[in-house]
């Protein structure tokens, strides 16, 4: 009898261990797998795991779409070389 009993971490709470199976979940960026229950209990931007808060890890502008604004346009198109 060599039955031992594999425990998913994958699909479990790091914070309250519960098993999460079709239950509402949410993952960190950083990994960290919480329960629907454990996310509300805090800050969903603050891993309950670490503490870190990766609203302030991303920045402000992190949102923001990361584009280079337009340059001036060339009035020439560029000079042929020689
Ligand atoms: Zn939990």
């Amino acid at each position: 009898m060599s039955r031992r009993v594999v425990v998913t971490e994958e699909r479990a709470c790091r914070v309250c261990h519960m098993h999460i199976g079709t239950k509402m979940s949410a993952v960190f960026p950083n990994g960290v797998l919480v329960c629907y229950r454990c996310l509300r209990k805090g800050d969903p931007h603050v891993c309950p795991l670490t503490g870190v808060d990766f609203r302030e890890a991303l920045g402000p502008g992190a949102s923001q779409a990361v584009t280079s604004p337009p340059g001036p346009a060339e009035p020439g198109g560029g000079e042929p070389p020689g």
